[in-house]
């Protein structure tokens, strides 16, 4: 099996396979650095463009590096990614033919862009490349913003009596007894 990276119809450059592949084989290994999951993201918040992979427990991201970072994202995908001993590799899920471009399911989360739109082109595509997960959390974050908006409208709304405020001393002196000011 060799790939080649070229041009592609779904983004930029993709992946390609220039022999058929057998559904179930191992493609290729998503390769690159191991960096914890925190370094990374002080280390690449500037970068316009990260491949970053998370394994584990999360807590480590590989940081792509080789021919798999350029697998493009389908909704359709003919490959899935598998983890094995902490490290990923990229599985054909069905009969691959040859000059066909390689594609997985991103499942993008923890992302700081919000323009995550898909262009897969695949008859199901789910017009993002963020994963059933994410979309679902940030459907809630949405929806908890819209809340808040709408409770802070409704604070403004709150009116203040315009008559006469009557203050009661009494629970003044109750706390205080011993500083009265009596004498
Ligand atoms: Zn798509």
């Amino acid at each position: 099996m060799a790939l080649i990276i070229r041009s592609s119809a779904i983004h930029a450059a993709g992946c390609y396979t220039t022999t058929p592949i057998r559904k179930g084989e191992r493609v290729v290994e998503y390769g690159g650095k191991r960096v914890p999951k925190d370094k990374a993201d002080i280390l690449y918040q500037d970068r316009f463009v990260t491949y970053l992979f998370c394994v584990g427990n999360g807590d480590k991201v590989i940081d792509g590096f080789g021919q798999a970072m350029f697998i493009n994202h389908s909704c359709d995908p003919n490959c899935e990614t598998q983890e094995e001993d902490e490290r990923i590799y990229v599985v054909a899920v069905r009969d691959i033919a040859a000059d066909e471009e390689l594609t997985y399911e991103y499942n993008l989360y923890d992302s700081d862009d919000d323009d995550m739109r898909c262009y897969c082109g695949a008859k199901k595509c789910r017009g993002t490349m963020l994963g059933e997960e994410e979309v679902k959390r940030r459907k809630k974050v949405a929806a908890k913003k819209k809340l808040a908006a709408k409770k802070r409208a409704a604070a403004k709304k709150l009116v203040k009596p315009r008559g006469k405020v009557v203050k009661k001393s009494a629970t003044k002196s109750k706390k205080q007894p011993t500083k009265s000011k009596s004498r």
